[in-house]
């Protein structure tokens, strides 16, 4: 590829690089989109989409053995299984470093769409709460924007993915432009209003699910078919992924080009006029090396890769990694702490059942430390999510019987039970870093990223608490708590990495400003979850997406302004 051919370069075509795609061609740019990982076309590519488990060589479960030597990390995935499996990677093709006595769960897909084939959908505004917890608390760097600066780019965002769920008027999860709310069943309802009852503060609501509940017919996307099996891929279009939703669109421009199996290794980087010149990868079906020139760099690789790119860039005039004069790329690295902080059996509802298989659950919106501390021994907030199901034919797996007439039992649908998931703020922390590994290479002799985290006693203090509460909501909504955790689970698995080139106004405390520009390389943008300054307790990928939206919009601007 020649130089000066493109004007934009996007790394990386999962969630953030599918929008960065999508925005910068329908600006006009011409965008060359490079994505490490195999081509998977929308539809023909979903192989085990309609697959019954019958019709699975291991009835879906898969080959644990075969698992556990190649999938140790991954397979902790709770979507992770036979159906799913190929949307991970391989963990021995592509290892990192842990120091010893921490451990981080480093979730990953590499292909096309990256995990916007597998994420969860689960879509929640920020507020400011979120935007405003490190001024007030004092932990990392102040936030340069607020909820205002985004919301705009929420409803954009919203508005083309298609976010189904209800309005609550809370300030903590503002509204957003929602599709009409998918709903809650019998436990559920009965659950929010007992809760609301006794704590009028804490709120159950739908899922907020990227799932469509009305088709966009103008998109080739139709509604819902509630089947919930979604990480398989789905032909109907009907949950947003870069496949089915911002690929079409930025290739309906003409301004598309798409590289596949390619592994960007570094971005150039020109002192003289301070500007990245261009990406650098390796073509992985031949071991080729290959570079291409753009005016613009967007890095949309997953937070962590994308630091890892920026760190291994260093050159004579950025030795510790591109846009790092500030030092602290690479550090104040967050995840959720998270744990299955209830389950209870709910009886008195034998009566109901539901139709279909939806894909989304409840969430209990983030109620304490809103306004003042309240003592529970951590400064943020946690929310919940899960639902109530009833037990299905597959709990036979767990009991003992034979013959027609356990067969017939399994025929019968079982118990309600509801799980609540707590999912906390996890504080961003400088010691919580990336950094490159330069005693370990990949098989293109690029070092390996190494991670170093633990979690800290405000996230310990937190799911403590999570687990108390979730045991007292779910006993005085008439639940037999049967089990609950007081610990967080093994970090990374939220798959909510965040942080590592952090955004601030202050060059010398952080790596981007508040437009997700590098301070120190003004046409290098750093969209995807490392530009977060703090992590909130709500899924972040819509934050991303809308970030991604703002900083194309701004790129645009200055390079039309000829300032880039
Ligand atoms: C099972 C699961 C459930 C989840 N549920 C939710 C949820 O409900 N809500 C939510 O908000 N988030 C959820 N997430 C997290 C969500 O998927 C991520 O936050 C989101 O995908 C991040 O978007 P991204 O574009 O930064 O990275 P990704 O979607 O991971 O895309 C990064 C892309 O970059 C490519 N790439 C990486 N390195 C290079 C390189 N060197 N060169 C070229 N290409 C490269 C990768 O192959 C990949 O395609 C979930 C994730 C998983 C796996
Ligand atoms: S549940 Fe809905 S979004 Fe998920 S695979 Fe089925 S039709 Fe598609």
């Amino acid at each position: 590829m020649g130089d000066k051919e493109f004007d934009a370069i996007v790394v990386g075509s999962g969630i953030t690089g599918g929008w960065a795609a999508k925005e910068l061609t329908e600006a006009g740019l011409k965008v060359l989109l490079i994505e490490r990982g195999r081509e998977i076309r929308h539809r023909e590519d979903y192989k085990t989409e309609m697959k019954a488990p019958w019709e699975m060589p291991l009835r879906g479960l898969g080959d644990m053995r075969r698992y556990r030597a190649d999938y140790p990390t991954q397979m902790q995935a709770r979507l992770f299984n036979e159906y799913t499996q190929h949307h991970f990677v391989n963990d021995r093709e592509h290892p990192y470093t842990t120091d010893e006595g921490t451990e981080f769960a480093w979730l990953r897909g590499y292909q096309l769409g990256g995990r916007s084939l597998t994420w969860g959908r689960q879509a929640y505004r920020w507020s400011d709460y979120d935007f405003d917890a490190n001024r007030r608390d004092g932990h990392g760097t102040d936030w340069p924007i607020r909820y205002r600066d985004l919301a705009p780019w929420y409803d954009k965002v919203e508005e083309f993915i298609g976010v189904s769920g209800a309005a609550e008027g809370l300030p903590q999860l503002p509204d957003g432009r929602f599709q009409p709310a998918m709903q809650l069943n019998a436990v559920e309802r009965a659950l929010r209003e007992r809760i609301r009852a006794r704590w009028p503060e804490r709120c159950l609501t739908i899922g907020r699910t990227a799932n469509l509940t009305q088709s966009k017919d103008d998109e080739g996307r139709a509604a819902c078919q509630n089947r919930s099996i979604c990480a398989r891929g789905c032909s109907y279009g009907a949950y947003f992924s870069t496949q089915s939703s911002t690929l079409p669109a930025a290739r309906k421009t003409g301004r598309l080009t798409l590289v596949t199996d390619a592994q960007v290794d570094a971005v150039d980087y020109d002192p003289a006029t301070k500007r990245a010149t261009g990406v650098r990868w390796i073509d992985t079906a031949t071991g080729t090396r290959r570079r291409a020139s753009a005016r613009l760099v967007f890095l949309n690789a997953g937070a962590f890769n994308s630091v890892h790119l920026l760190l291994n860039s260093a050159s004579d005039a950025m030795p510790h990694g591109l846009a790092n004069s500030s030092g602290v790329l690479g550090t104040h690295i967050m995840d959720h702490p998270n744990a299955l902080a209830a389950v209870a059996m709910m009886p008195g509802f034998e009566q109901h059942t539901t139709f279909g298989n939806r894909p989304t659950g409840i969430v209990i919106a983030r109620y304490r430390n809103l306004d003042d501390p309240d003592g529970t021994g951590h400064t943020r907030g946690y929310s919940f999510q899960g639902g109530a199901l009833q037990a299905a034919w597959t709990r036979g797996r767990g009991m003992g019987g034979i013959g027609a007439g356990f067969k017939q039992s399994l025929r019968q649908v079982g118990p309600w039970e509801c799980v609540l998931i707590a999912y906390a703020d996890c504080l961003p922390r400088a010691s919580n870093r990336l950094y490159l590994d330069k005693t370990r290479t990949d098989k293109y002799g690029t070092p390996q990223l190494g991670i170093e985290f633990a979690f800290g006693k405000e996230e310990h203090a937190a799911i403590a608490q999570a687990h108390v509460d979730a045991k007292e909501m779910l006993t005085a909504s008439g639940g037999i708590v049967v089990a609950g955790f007081a610990q967080p689970g093994r970090a990374g698995t939220a798959i909510h990495e965040m942080g590592g080139a952090r955004m601030g106004d202050d060059p010398a405390t952080s790596v981007l400003n508040r437009w997700s520009q590098a301070h120190d390389v003004p046409n290098l943008f750093v969209t995807d979850g490392a530009q977060m300054s703090s992590s909130a307790c709500q899924n972040p990928s819509l934050t991303y997406m809308a970030l991604t939206a703002r900083a194309c919009d701004h790129a645009v601007a200055q390079l039309k302004a000829g300032m880039l």
